[in-house]
């Protein structure tokens, strides 16, 4: 293995490079977590996160992955032998669903072919059948991180609406929060799952639950059993800035300062940032001849593409010379894919001479890997340019 100088480029959609002011924020004293410097905190951190995730309703944060925020979202809304409605988009919802079942809940799930998101079509044809009411909620992922496909969220509101069907209504945020537009209560989410790594530029090690009422009224009745999950112990605790337990301090300062530069930029700058760097990689991709997994333009996401390579040629051979000469990661193929795709990041602290570079080594290990392709950059730095052209005549 040679020796690299110069940042590893941490391409994978997560975990994402960590901002120096995040690293910066965390570089601090542990404080007392039952003091009242912490208590200002916990009330800045809480308060803070409403605003990313477009709501009004409590953001409850847990020390865990993303993976424990899945199960909090179930195990404090529904009891043993509940239905409920999942759909295949990828290796996430097919965990999820794994999950959903091995804690007795009788979950569905909807057939895909990982190339698609969530059909709202299909949501409003399977809640219309379902006359009595059996199905307790509706689960989905919004963005598929291991096939770059984003679901249409607030459609799939709008075909539980049109069935007129009562289901909760869940969707895990992980990949998109703070990278692609999400409305938790425009929306009418009931319970919103998200985690720290990704688009909110933290390490891994937090996780979220933003609940509506609906969701705290489900709560009461619920009967499958929890503890460390429990929303009515952290949101009595939460009303000083308090955790039941210890949280996760020095996270808790990073969050701090990452939702001051999401807000600094404005979520709206953040989420034209991203579709801006996955445009220009989509455009790569397709100036390379090679395939984007995702096949419904609407649904690509603008966290991660996750690109094809053409028979007999293995996407994590590809990956493995890109490590070892260039010095970056790129996501590896998960689940049904893996070897036949791999997933470019381009989420969270990222901007287009990051993108330049990802592309740049993107190629160059096509060729080296042998590959056949044709050069692509040109097309991605042709869109940056001509990006950046428009928005100098606008201002
Ligand atoms: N859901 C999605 C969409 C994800 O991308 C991930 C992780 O990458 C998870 C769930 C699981 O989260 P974690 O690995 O933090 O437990």
């Amino acid at each position: 293995m040679s020796v690299h100088r110069g940042r590893h480029f941490l391409q994978i959609p997560g975990p994402t490079n960590v901002p120096d002011r995040v690293l910066r924020a965390m570089d601090t004293p542990v404080i007392d977590h039952r003091g009242p410097e912490f208590a200002r905190l916990g009330q800045e951190v809480l308060e803070g996160l409403k605003a990313i995730f477009q709501t009004r309703s409590p953001v409850i944060v847990f020390p865990s992955s993303g993976t424990g925020a899945w199960e909090a979202a179930l195990v404090n809304t529904l009891s043993p032998g509940d239905k409920v409605l999942m759909f295949e988009t990828g290796h996430f919802a097919t965990l999820w669903h794994r999950m959903a079942k091995g804690i007795g809940i009788e979950a569905e799930l909807v057939p895909g072919d990982w190339r698609h998101g969530v059909d709202p079509a299909a949501v409003e044809a399977r809640l219309a059948d379902d006359r009595s009411h059996a199905i307790k909620a509706v689960a989905v992922v919004h963005n598929e991180t291991s096939t770059g496909v984003a679901s249409r969220i607030g459609e799939i509101r709008n075909a539980i609406d049109r069935a007129n069907h009562p289901a909760l209504f869940f969707v895990d945020t992980i990949s998109s929060l703070a990278s692609i537009d999400y409305r938790h209560d425009e929306w009418g989410v009931d319970v919103t799952v998200g985690g720290s790594q990704k688009g909110l530029m933290l390490p891994p090690g937090i996780a979220f639950n933003a609940v509506s009422e609906k969701a705290l009224a489900a709560a009461k009745s619920a009967r499958l059993p929890r503890s460390y999950w429990r929303w009515e112990d952290m949101l009595a605790n939460n009303q000083s800035g308090f955790f039941p337990y210890t949280p996760a301090t020095n996270l808790l300062y990073g969050l701090r300062e990452a939702i001051h530069m999401l807000l600094e930029e404005g979520l709206p700058a953040v989420f034209a940032r991203h579709a801006r760097l996955a445009e220009a990689t989509r455009r790569a991709v397709r100036a390379w001849g090679l395939e984007i997994l995702c096949l419904e333009p609407r649904e690509y996401s603008n966290s991660l593409t996750a690109v094809l390579l053409p028979d007999g040629h293995d996407a994590d051979r590809l990956r493995r010379i890109i490590l070892e000469r260039y010095d970056m990661s790129l996501g590896t193929g998960l689940g049904k894919v893996q070897g036949k795709v791999f997933r470019i990041g381009h989420l969270g602290d990222f901007n287009e001479l990051m993108l330049a570079g990802t592309l740049a080594g993107v190629e160059m290990g096509l060729r080296l890997a042998g590959v056949p392709h044709k050069s692509g950059i040109g097309a991605a730095l042709a869109y940056l340019s001509e990006e950046a052209t428009a928005d100098a005549r606008e201002t």
